[in-house]
């Protein structure tokens, strides 16, 4: 084939791919797709000048072909100026702003225009006809002009390649194809071209060079990914991983592992093939498992191992399978790690048993699940703990708890839960059938710690709340277990109680009188009831004070069924000083010389200066002491009898009359009669008359009444309910008289017109 209509065929095939390069540069994102569009744009003109230059044998058409050329290289060499700008860039450093100096441009325009008025001058170039095949072909004729514009395209040109040098010589190796490639096409096209100058071949091939080179500069620039590069940084990112990562090709045979995938399995480079066999022996069912993550263990006890695996099988666009990736990664440390901090969270470090969270957590697990048993909240507490501690050690109190802790581990069947409540509480989830009543009943009553040389019984109660509603809160059930073991109170036979209904009545009966004391004092709901008090001839010389609490929704309320609560919390002291000072006021109207006794709860020494309180409301109401008489029970001595002595003493030397109340229903009275510092002993009738021997109830009422009489303290029998036992008593030598045969305990008001009292 003609040479020419051959590479007119290239070069015209070459125009086509430079022009679409130039649209996709266009239409690129990248910001080196401009620049590498112009220049494929610019290299478009020099060859169709030479199309032009081959196939024409009119010289006119030639000229203009050359005329092309020569002003399409000016072309060239600018966008070659603008794409190494910009393509250098990021080699250059994003401080680096060298812009191209002014010079160049000027040199260019100035060199076109010598160019363009080359046909007035010939100065540049001439044309003049040759055969070449048999056809006419006009070759150049250079002169000077063509010669500094050569000049200038070449020093231009040497300058773009020694940039394109320095980049790719200072570039990190990664990165330094991209710039090796450019460079490479460069200095081939300037040789080549070189070549055709100084060989004087007619036809110039060397533009095949140029549309070679367009395209190949705009595919590395614009579409080139470079492949080494990204291979490079990823094996470096999965060396670092601390999974173990294989990649396996569809024929499932290895054909990479980072370094951590190579230790996990013991293999060297050579043997990557080996490495599925291997996987195989460590996890049997690697082959099976679908693509996504797991967790697996291999190893039992001590040699366990938690791993994850992921499994990520890899297909092409038709779903074809391409290879499958593999990563293994090891956390045993970590499983490990939370295992510990899960049981140091859960569980109590002295005992080793449940924490109180953690089992109350556990106990909703299990009332929630639809298990049928029927199950017993259980609340263990040791009795005086805190002596334990205090008689032995800290040391003996600690071992004392481990070996409840191992009781209740050793006596508790599977379907148990249980754990550490607090100090010296424990807690236990039973089915109502494992809870063998009558077996720890025993175990219990004779529960003894020991540390060797030491031995101590401990005093354990446990409160038991059946679960009748599973949804109640476990705190609330547990509360209800230790409230049952209140009602054992001091009974040292029974270790075991249950929460039943009553105890729930009693507790929020007692709530309420807590909450709602402050509130009757104030409203006067409690004030004092007054019971008569008579000498031998039924005369009323004075009354005992005794506390009724007027409910508004209660209606009336003896003191036994507040008393005893407020005694136990302390609240009775504002109770007693509110009694005190009513006496005192209503002592103040009468214009008389009766008495008013008030009672003294031993608790009341615990919470207050009883003697000073009592000596300060006699003076501030400016009454005579001995108008307030002062009980007191046998039970005041029982603590610090030694400081209770000095304090009654104290009173009556201040004037103030004490009364023994309740003579006889204590155990030591005799023997403490002789050294108590009191003026009258009152004796409760209904102590006595509770025996069944009357005669003998009669014998020692009068030999109390006697003895009395001869310490020279006067007496006073209480609940005298007939005529009879009045009688009775006063030829016994009785003094004074207290009980519903005068009166039941009454109303100030009433006991005022009841007693013909005056008042000022
Ligand atoms: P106490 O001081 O021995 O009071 C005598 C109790 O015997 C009173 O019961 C009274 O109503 C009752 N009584 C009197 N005569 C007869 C009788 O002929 N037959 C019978 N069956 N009972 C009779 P009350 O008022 O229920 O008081 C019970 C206890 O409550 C009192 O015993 C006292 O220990 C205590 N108490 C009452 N008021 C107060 C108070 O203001 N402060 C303190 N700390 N305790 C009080
Ligand atoms: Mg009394
Ligand atoms: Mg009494």
């Amino acid at each position: 084939m003609d040479i020419r209509i051959s590479l007119t065929a290239v070069l015209f095939c070459l125009v086509l791919a430079l022009c679409a390069c130039s649209v996709i540069g266009q239409r690129s994102k990248k910001s080196i797709g401009k620049p590498a569009s112009l220049l494929d744009l610019a290299l478009i003109p020099p060859i169709i000048g030479n199309i032009l230059i081959i196939n024409s044998d009119i010289k006119a058409v030639s000229v203009v072909g050359y005329f092309f050329h020569f002003i399409g290289m000016n072309l060239v060499v600018l966008a070659t100026i603008g794409f190494a700008m910009a393509y250098c860039k990021g080699a250059r450093g994003k401080d680096h702003t060298h812009s191209t100096p002014k010079v160049v441009y000027l040199a260019l325009i100035v060199d076109s225009v010598q160019l363009l008025i080359n046909p007035l001058t010939h100065h540049a170039f001439d044309v003049e006809p040759t055969m070449v095949g048999g056809k006419t072909y006009y070759v150049l004729i250079p002169h000077a002009g063509l010669t500094i514009h050569r000049i200038l395209d070449y020093l231009i040109l040497f300058c773009i390649i020694l940039i394109f040098l320095i980049v790719t010589i200072k570039t990190p190796k990664v990165n330094k194809e991209k710039y090796l490639v450019v460079l490479i096409s460069m200095v081939s096209l300037t040789l080549w071209e070189t070549y055709y100058i100084f060989s004087r071949t007619p036809i110039d091939r060397s533009m095949i060079g140029f549309g070679v080179v367009g395209v190949l500069v705009f595919y590395f620039a614009v579409l080139y990914k470079p492949l080494y590069f990204l291979n490079k940084m990823l094996s470096s990112i999965a060396a670092d991983l601390r999974q173990a990562i294989f990649v396996f090709d569809p024929d499932e045979r290895c054909i990479w592992a980072n370094e951590q995938g190579m230790k996990f399995t013991c293999t060297e480079e050579t043997e990557l093939e080996s490495i599925n066999e291997k996987l195989k022996a460590i996890f049997s069912d690697i082959d099976t498992i679908e693509d996504g993550e797991f967790s697996k263990t291999t190893g039992t006890g001590d040699n366990t191992r938690y791993y994850l695996l992921q499994k990520r099988t890899m297909t092409d666009s038709k779903e074809r399978l391409t290879g499958l990736m593999i990563s293994i990664y090891d956390n045993t440390a970590e499983q490990q790690r939370l295992k510990r901090e899960f049981y140091n969270s859960t569980h109590d470090s002295l005992t080793g048993l449940y924490t109180r969270e953690y089992l109350y957590e556990c106990i909703k697990t299990a009332l929630s699940s639809d298990n049928k048993l029927h199950y017993l909240i259980i609340f263990v507490d040791v009795k005086n703990f805190k002596i334990v501690n205090d008689i032995f050690s800290n040391e003996f109190g600690d071992m004392a708890l481990k070996q409840i802790a191992q009781y209740i581990v050793k006596n508790s069947t599977e379907r148990c839960i249980y754990g550490r409540l607090a100090g010296d509480t424990f807690g236990i989830l039973a089915p109502k059938g494992d809870f063998k009543k009558h077996l720890i009943e025993r175990d219990v009553s004779g529960f003894t710690v020991t540390d060797g040389t030491v031995e101590h019984h401990l005093l354990i109660h446990l409160g038991v709340c059946e679960v009748t509603d599973r949804d109640t809160d476990v705190s609330v059930l547990f509360d209800r277990a230790h409230l049952a073991i209140s009602a054992i109170n001091d009974d040292y036979n029974t270790h075991i109680a249950y929460y039943d209904n009553n105890l729930r009545e009693k507790v929020l009966q007692e709530q309420k009188i807590t909450a709602g004391l402050k509130n009757a004092i104030a409203q006067m709901h409690l004030r004092p009831f007054l019971q008569p008090i008579a000498d031998k001839d039924g005369k009323i010389v004075g009354a005992e004070a005794l506390a009724r609490w007027v409910h508004p929704e209660q209606g009336l309320l003896p003191p036994a069924s507040f008393i005893p609560i407020l005694e136990k919390n302390g609240q009775i002291v504002e109770v007693d000083k509110h009694m005190w000072r009513c006496a005192c006021e209503t002592l103040t109207r009468w214009d008389n010389d009766l008495f008013i006794s008030v009672n003294i709860s031993p608790k009341d020494f615990y919470f207050t200066d009883v003697v000073a309180d009592i000596k300060a409301l006699v003076s501030e109401y400016g009454i005579p002491p001995e108008r307030l008489r002062i009980e007191i029970t046998e039970t005041v001595m029982m603590n610090s009898a030694d400081e209770r002595m000095a304090n009654l003493a104290e009173l009556r030397e201040a004037g103030f009359i004490i009364e023994m109340d309740d003579f006889g229903s204590g155990y030591s009275s005799l023997n403490m009669l002789k050294e108590m510092p009191v003026d009258v002993l009152k004796i409760d009738m209904r102590f006595l008359s509770s025996t069944n021997d009357k005669e003998r109830a009669k014998t020692i009422v009068k030999n109390i009444i006697r003895l009395s009489e001869e310490l020279g303290i006067e007496s006073l029998t209480e609940g005298v309910e007939t005529q009879h036992q009045f009688e009775q008593l006063a030829l016994m030598g009785c003094s004074l008289f207290q009980g519903y045969y005068f009166a039941k305990p009454m109303p100030t008001e009433e006991f005022e017109s009841f007693a013909g009292i005056e008042k000022n």
